[in-house]
């Protein structure tokens, strides 16, 4: 081993990077199994992260599997009964289908979502430690077996153990240390987002996650806690100067050109800064190898617009833990575990994401949409069947299924005023499920493809000889997928 400033060295089953959503959920899973859990995170805890936190009922159906669901709710979020949606003269109310008899959502901030999930964790056993920011991992060829991480003192420590969970969201230390941060699939976004808070003295209903489209802009307004609006637009992608003076003034011109939104936010008080995530892409990455695995952002990324992250990152978290708890002394046991439960998140993802990379288009509405939105107005059953694809209760090939499909393109040939838009909106739709199906069929089928920095299982050394044959990660990839948050 080189030399190196290492001052501390320890063992545990499990070593966790990241305490937040996957983070959490995998600790609690793996911790009440009985299991000795490290969690690191570089981060003073509790504390905010860049994301914006609407929970459709499977996420908050994922709490519940957790512990987690009373805590979160006793933060005073208002339960939102309903979803609506309009856009092109048409307004959509729907009720929520209901997830393990959850029929509502939720929008709680990060700050007092996270710390629910880091005491749960605690709670089940998981040994969690803030501001450890890990650095290098740990190889006995070419199993991944440990990480090096320094504390806040500069205290730099070892720790051995048989898994490693890259729990660090879109950054990943760890997927780049296994050379596993070049998504296989990858979908850059068509819109940016920015978002703030406001403080609802409106007194107007606070039972309403609703979202507006107006030309290519979409924004949102969701109750949330201590009495606030979170309000995000999406705006598409520009180009130009970056730094709060552009987003704030990006932030505002959306909200101007989305009448509804700046109704609803009228009378409410601006709190705080415009924070901005651009240069977002969606994307899979090859999340296990030997001795490792990405659950949430680290692995898999889904843009904003449907927020399905904290709700995946919570589900794969968990299952990442009841895959992995029976085998944790038998390494080819638990790489076929990892590799099974790393294709489920493929399979049961890929849909959503091929939806959610549709709406991340930054587009107007096109004529089909407005045909959806049109007949969806007038008939509850398909606004929540719309509605039903955010709460994954509905798959979105339902919503295009055959029939329904044949139906949406007659109507917007009929209802659209301008035909030849109407047709090539049809041919489009054609093109984009047939280029989805062709993805889903190869690339995202559930087997990704072997990175060459992780080839096949090697057995790694006992326990008791592996201080001595741990090497130090030669960092194989130091790239980031591009992202310019602020
Ligand atoms: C603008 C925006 C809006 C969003 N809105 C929504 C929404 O409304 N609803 C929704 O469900 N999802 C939303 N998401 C997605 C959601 O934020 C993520 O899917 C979710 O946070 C993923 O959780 P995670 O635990 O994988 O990662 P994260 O929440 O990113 O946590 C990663 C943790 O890892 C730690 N870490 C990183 N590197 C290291 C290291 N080297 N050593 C130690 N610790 C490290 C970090 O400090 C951090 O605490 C949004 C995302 C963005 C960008």
């Amino acid at each position: 081993m080189p030399d190196s400033p290492v001052t501390a060295a320890e063992s545990a089953d499990v070593v966790i990077v990241g305490a937040r959503c996957a983070g959490a959920a995998t600790a609690v899973t793996l911790a009440r199994a009985g299991h000795h859990v490290i969690v690191l995170d570089a981060a003073t805890l509790p504390s905010d992260t860049l994301s914006t936190h609407l929970l459709w009922p499977a996420g908050l159906a994922e709490l519940h599997r957790l512990g987690a669901r009373t805590a979160v709710e006793a933060l005073g979020a208002p339960r939102l009964s309903h979803a609506y949606a309009a856009g092109a003269g048409y307004g959509i109310t729907s009720t929520f289908p209901a997830v393990d008899g959850i029929d509502y959502a939720l929008c709680v901030r990060r700050t007092g979502l996270d710390d629910v999930l880091v005491r749960t964790a605690i709670t089940a056993g998981a040994d969690v430690r803030q501001r450890c920011r890990v650095t290098d991992l740990l190889w006995s060829g070419n199993r991944c077996a440990g990480v090096r991480y320094t504390d806040s003192t500069g205290t730099v420590t070892e720790i051995s153990t048989g898994l490693v969970v890259g729990a660090d969201g879109r950054h990943s230390t760890v997927a780049t240390l296994a050379g596993a941060a070049q998504p296989y699939h990858t979908v850059p976004s068509g819109r940016d987002c920015y978002y703030a808070y406001w403080r609802d003295t409106t007194g107007l209903p606070r039972d309403t996650a609703a979202q507006w489209r107006a030309g290519a802009d979409l924004g949102t307004a969701f109750p949330c806690d201590d009495g606030l609006i979170l309000s995000l637009v999406q705006p598409p992608t520009a180009s130009g100067r970056t730094g709060p003076t552009a987003a704030e003034r990006r932030y505002t011109a959306a909200i101007a050109r989305i009448p509804e939104l700046a109704a609803r936010l009228d009378g409410c008080h601006r709190i705080g800064r415009v924070r901005a995530a651009t240069g977002l892409a969606s994307y899979f990455r090859r999340s296990t190898g030997p001795g490792w695995a990405l659950p949430g952002d680290a692995g898999h990324f889904k843009d904003p617009v449907t927020a399905q992250g904290i709700r995946d990152a919570l589900r794969y978290g968990r299952l990442l833990g009841e895959a992995a708890a029976d085998h944790l002394t038998d390494a080819d046991a638990l790489d076929r575990a990892l590799r099974a439960w790393e294709r489920r998140r493929v399979v049961e993802c890929r849909a959503i994401f091929h939806w959610t990379n549709r709406l991340a288009r930054g587009e107007a509405m096109r004529p089909m949409e407005i045909e959806l939105y049109r007949r969806a107005a007038a008939d509850p059953a398909l606004a929540q069947l719309a509605t039903g694809i955010f709460t994954r209760t509905n798959a979105p090939g339902e919503l295009y299924a055959p029939r329904r499909a044949a139906q949406l393109a007659f109507g917007a040939l009929r209802h659209h005023p301008d035909t030849p838009a109407a047709l090539r909106d049809i041919a489009s739709e054609i093109r984009t499920g047939t280029r989805d199906a062709i993805t889903t069929h190869t690339v995202l089928r559930g087997a990704p493809p072997t990175h060459p920095a992780a080839p096949a299982p090697d057995r790694p050394a006992p326990r008791s000889e592996l201080r001595a044959t741990l090497t130090v990660s030669p960092n194989p990839d130091r790239r980031a997928p591009a992202a310019d948050d602020r």
